[in-house]
């Protein structure tokens, strides 16, 4: 996948869907950029970005930390996925 950037600050940008400022946001370098926005009140249940929330609403040192960037990993994919951008293993960005 190509370069990104994942932020997380105290001035976030708001949910596009709900408004709360975003528990993570990420700006993906495809197309004309894609803005990702993690929500801990939209983004739950069985998903890519459920599964981070669920993740980032442990207590710091019950999280796996070792696990934490497959998982936001796993949501840039997904997110870029729903924009029509497919990751393929071993492929290089042209
Ligand atoms: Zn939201």
């Amino acid at each position: 996948m190509a370069d990104f950037q994942v932020i997380r600050t105290n001035d976030m940008p708001s949910c596009p869907r709900c408004g709360e400022p975003a528990a993570i946001s990420a700006r993906l370098p495809l197309g004309d950029g894609i803005d990702l926005f993690l929500c801990l009140r939209c983004d739950t249940g069985n998903t890519p970005a459920g599964r981070l929330v669920a993740i980032l609403g442990l207590p710091e040192d019950q999280r796996p930390a070792d696990l934490l960037p497959d998982f936001v990993v796993a949501w840039i994919r997904d997110g870029a996925a729903a924009q029509g951008w497919v990751w393929v293993p071993g492929q290089r960005e042209p």
